[in-house]
């Protein structure tokens, strides 16, 4: 698997210290589980944080109560055989383990014309959105804009848009600057995982998805 577009740095940096919102990091594991680039970069990261939080602690300071905390929510981080796993199945391990599903299994719903979608549920209380989403082959968005950070995987065919092309492992790392119109695979279509921490503008971002077909 040749994947060419992975999360920025500091969403990665964010992951390892365990600050990432729950939807988020989500989609990074995900990730992570598809990247043995990106599993070592967040090794490494985990590595120096617990050397400054060592040195820290040999300061004879009290430990930070927020330090180093551990992932929240459902959604592990990938284990040794993450990325076999999900060669079997292009589900990515962390999130068919917490979920309980497979790629066959997955509970589609039809949200317009040539797509379909899953919501996948948070920790009660949890801002933000995670969901799945397959778009048919050639199939446009409407252009859109987001109200805070937005991460897309794609787990199987591909979509483009004006930052490039996304194929299976890519991830698309974006925040509130970015407007764009992506496309689906002419081929294949396109099926991916895609989150945000801003649940109100998702739906907002939803409703634009659907508007074109249903005239609301
Ligand atoms: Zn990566």
């Amino acid at each position: 698997m040749s994947i060419t577009n992975h999360p920025d740095p500091a969403t990665l940096i964010s992951f390892a210290a365990g600050t990432l919102s729950e939807p988020l990091a989500a989609v990074v594991a995900a990730h992570a589980a598809m990247c043995s680039c990106c599993r070592r970069e967040i090794a490494d990261m985990e590595l120096v944080g617990a050397a400054l939080l060592l040195q820290h602690s040999l300061s004879a300071q009290p430990a930070r109560s927020g330090a180093a905390k551990p992932l929240r929510g459902r959604v592990a981080r990938p284990g040794p055989g993450a990325a076999h796993a999900v060669a079997r199945d292009r589900l990515p391990s962390p999130i068919a383990r917490a979920y309980g599903l497979t790629f066959a299994t997955i509970p589609w719903k039809r949200l317009g014309p040539g797509v379909l979608h899953h919501r996948l549920p948070l920790s009660p209380g949890t801002e933000g959105d995670l969901r799945l989403l397959k778009i048919a082959a050639g199939r446009r968005m409407p252009e859109h804009g987001h109200g805070g950070s937005e991460l897309t995987l794609v787990l199987d065919g591909a979509y483009s848009d004006e930052t490039g092309t996304y194929r299976s492992g890519d991830m698309q790392d974006v925040d509130e600057s970015i407007e764009h119109t992506p496309v689906a695979d002419q081929n294949a279509g396109c099926i991916c995982l895609i989150a945000s921490d801003r649940p109100a503008r998702f739906k907002g971002i939803m409703a634009r998805l659907v508007q074109p077909w249903t005239g609301i």
